[in-house]
C-alpha cells in the first residue's frame, strides 16, 4: 500500500450533497473525486422514479442557494417539482459547474478503512479497486438504503415486485393489472392515486394510517416565482436565521390554545386550502404540546371523513396511534379520495396481517389476493443504513457498526469519534431530515470546506471528534428530542421501522438556527470539541 494519497478528498455519493462538496473542494484547490454506484448523478432522485414522486418542499426553496446566477437562471415548472425535473436540475448543476470529470459513476463503495500509519482513508469499490485520500466525506443520503421486509414466500411470487426507492428506469405500465401496494408513508401516499388511475385494480395494504395534508400542487405562478427571484438573497438568509427547518413558511406567533376554537379552525382551514407542510406551522406549539397537537390532528381526521364516502373505510384510514407530525407528515394529491374509486380496496393489516406470498399473490387475514405486481412502499433504513451497509473501519480497527451498536453517536452529525478525517453530511445528530435537505447539505458542506481551509492555513492534517464532546452532544440531542412529541411515534426517525435497530431519536430537533450557531461557535473557537493534529509527513495543501 502506498502512503501517497490518490486524492485529497474522496466523496461518496453524487446526490445534492456530493455535487456541492465537490464544487467547494475544487474551489479550495483540492483533488477530489466523487464515487457513486448509480448510473448518473442525483442521489435519491436518480432512484425514486415511482409514479407521483415529487418533493414536498416547494421548488423555490428545494434548490441550491450557493450560486446567484444558478438560482436566477433555473426555471421550475411547478410549485412542487416532480422527480424528473429535480433529476434534470441535478444534471444541470453537474454540467454547469463542470463537475462530471471528477465523478465516477457505476462504482459502489463497499468499504472504507483508516490507515493510521499513512494517515489515509483507503476506500474499496465493488470492482475491488482501492482508492486513497486524506479525507473522506460520506454524502450517502439519509433515505437511500431501501428496506424490503422479509415477507414469507415473497420469492415464490410470480408477478413483479417493485420498490418505490429503486424504480425501473424504463417505467412500469400497470394497465390492465391487479396491483398491490404495501406501505402508506410519503412514497405510498404519492404513488397510490397514480397507480389507481392506471391499474385495473389496486389493493392497498395498510399497516398504520398516516396523517397527510394536501399539496395543492400547481404550475409555477410567475408572480410567485418573481417574488422569490427578486429577493432570493434576503429570503435564503431568512431561512438561515429565522426558521426551524431552513424553509421559509408562513410563521405563526400563537400557541394553539391561546386562540378560541373558531379562530383555530379558521387558521387550520386557511392553511389546508393553501396546501403543503405549512399546515404544521399553524401554531407554535404543535410539536411540543400534546393538547395543541390534538387540535391539529382532529382537524385532519375530520378532513379524512369528508373525503372518504364510506365511514367505515374513513375510520380505517384515520391515524390515531401517534401525534400528528411525529411521523414525517405526508403531502398528497387526492390520496383519501382515491379510496372512493371502485377499483381500489383497502386491506387493514392490523386486522388481516400478511401471512404469506403465493405464486399468484398474497394471503392476508385468511384471504387470498390475486396480484400481477406488488409495490413495496416500505421505506428505508434511515440515516444510518447507507453508512452501515459499507464496512467502515476507523482507528485501531474500530468498526462503525460496533461504535453505533446502541444507536448512532456523532459530534454535530459531522464526525464520529474514532474516525479521523471522515465527515458525514447531514448525519444523525444534525437537523438533517427535520429540515430542507438541500439547505442542510449546504450548511454542512460549507462548514466542512471552511474546516479544511482552516486546517490548511494552520498546518493541521488530522481532525477527529473528541469522545467527551460527542457524548455531550448526543446527550443534548436526546434531551431536546425528549422536550418534543417526536419520541411518541414508532417512526423511522427513531429507527422503529427496522426490526432490531436501536431506538434512538436520530436527528437534532432543536432547529436549524441554534444548530448553525453551535457549528459556527465551534469553528470560531478553533474547532472546539475536535482534536486537531499535524502528522510529520504531511499537511493539507490548500491552493
Ligand atoms: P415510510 O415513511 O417509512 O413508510 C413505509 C410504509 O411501509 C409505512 O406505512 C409502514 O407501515 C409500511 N411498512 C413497512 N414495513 C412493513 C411491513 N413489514 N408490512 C406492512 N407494512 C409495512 O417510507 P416512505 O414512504 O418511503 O418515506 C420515507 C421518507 O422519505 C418520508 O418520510 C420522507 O421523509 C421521504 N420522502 C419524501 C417524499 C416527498 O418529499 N414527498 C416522498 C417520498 C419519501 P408502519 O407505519 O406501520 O411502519
Amino acid at each position: 500500500m502506498t502512503s501517497e494519497p490518490g486524492f485529497d478528498l474522496l466523496i461518496v455519493g453524487a446526490g445534492f450533497g456530493g455535487l456541492y462538496m465537490l464544487h467547494r473542494a475544487r474551489r479550495l484547490g483540492l483533488r477530489a473525486l466523487v464515487i457513486d454506484k448509480a448510473g448518473d448523478v442525483g442521489g435519491v432522485w436518480y432512484y425514486n422514479r415511482y409514479p407521483g414522486a415529487r418533493c414536498d418542499v416547494e421548488s423555490m426553496q428545494y434548490s441550491y442557494s450557493f450560486d446567484e446566477a444558478l438560482q436566477q437562471d433555473w426555471k421550475w415548472s411547478e410549485r412542487f417539482a416532480a422527480q424528473p425535473e429535480i433529476l434534470a436540475y441535478a444534471r444541470h448543476v453537474a454540467e454547469r459547474f463542470d463537475l462530471r470529470r471528477d465523478i465516477r459513476l457505476n462504482t459502489a463503495v463497499v468499504a472504507a478503512a483508516y490507515d493510521e500509519d499513512a494517515g489515509l482513508w483507503r476506500v474499496r469499490t465493488g470492482q475491488d479497486e482501492t482508492l486513497s485520500a486524506h479525507f473522506c466525506v460520506m454524502a450517502t443520503g439519509c433515505l437511500s438504503a431501501t428496506r424490503r421486509p422479509e415477507f414469507t414466500g415473497l420469492e415464490t411470487f410470480r408477478g413483479r415486485t417493485l420498490h418505490t426507492g429503486d424504480w425501473p428506469h424504463e417505467g412500469v405500465d400497470f394497465s390492465g393489472q391487479r396491483v398491490g401496494v404495501i406501505g402508506t408513508g410519503s412514497s405510498g401516499i404519492q404513488a397510490i392515486p397514480m397507480i389507481a388511475g392506471q391499474a385495473a385494480h389496486l389493493t392497498v395494504f395498510q399497516r398504520t394510517p398516516n396523517f397527510s395534508v394536501p399539496a395543492r400542487n400547481a404550475p409555477m405562478d410567475e408572480d410567485y416565482e418573481r417574488s422569490w427571484k427578486d429577493r432570493y438573497a434576503e429570503l435564503r438568509e431568512r431561512a438561515r436565521i429565522d426558521t426551524t427547518s431552513g424553509t421559509v413558511y408562513d410563521k405563526s406567533t400563537h400557541k394553539a390554545l391561546e386562540v378560541d376554537a373558531e379562530e383555530r379552525q379558521r387558521e387550520y382551514e386557511r392553511r389546508w386550502r393553501k396546501g403543503g407542510v405549512n399546515f404544521m406551522h399553524s401554531f407554535t406549539d404543535l410539536m411540543v404540546d400534546e393538547q395543541a397537537n390534538r387540535t391539529a390532528a382532529e382537524f385532519v381526521r375530520t378532513q379524512i371523513r369528508l373525503a372518504v364516502s364510506d365511514p367505515v373505510l374513513a375510520e380505517r384510514l384515520t391515524p390515531r396511534d401517534h401525534p400528528i407530525g411525529t411521523k414525517r407528515i405526508c403531502v398528497d394529491t387526492d390520496y383519501h379520495a382515491t379510496f372512493n374509486r371502485s377499483n381500489v380496496r383497502l386491506v387493514d393489516l392490523r386486522e388481516s396481517p400478511i401471512e404469506t406470498f403465493t405464486p399468484e399473490g398474497l394471503r392476508a387475514g385468511g384471504q387470498h389476493h390475486e396480484l400481477d405486481a406488488v409495490v413495496l412502499a416500505t421505506g428505508y433504513d434511515a440515516m444510518t443504513g447507507a453508512l452501515l451497509r459499507m464496512d467502515i473501519t476507523g482507528r485501531a480497527g474500530l468498526k462503525l457498526s460496533e461504535a453505533w451498536r446502541d444507536g448512532p453517536r456523532s459530534y454535530l452529525g459531522l464526525m464520529v469519534a474514532g474516525f479521523p478525517n471522515l465527515f458525514t453530511l447531514t448525519g444523525p445528530g444534525s437537523p438533517s431530515v427535520l429540515s430542507n435537505m438541500i439547505f442542510a447539505i449546504e450548511q454542512h458542506v460549507d462548514w466542512i470546506a471552511d474546516c479544511l481551509a482552516w486546517m490548511g492555513t494552520h498546518g493541521r492534517s488530522t481532525i477527529e471528534a473528541e469522545p467527551e464532546a460527542q457524548e455531550e452532544w448526543v446527550a443534548h440531542v436526546n434531551e431536546i428530542a425528549e422536550q418534543t412529541l417526536f419520541p411518541r411515534a414508532a417512526s423511522w426517525y427513531l429507527g422503529a421501522n427496522v426490526p432490531g435497530k436501536a431506538r434512538v431519536f436520530m436527528p437534532y430537533a432543536g432547529g436549524v438556527v441554534p444548530y448553525r450557531r453551535k457549528c459556527e461557535a465551534v469553528a470560531a473557537a478553533g474547532y472546539e470539541g475536535f482534536r486537531l493534529s499535524t502528522a510529520q509527513h504531511r499537511k493539507v495543501e490548500i491552493a
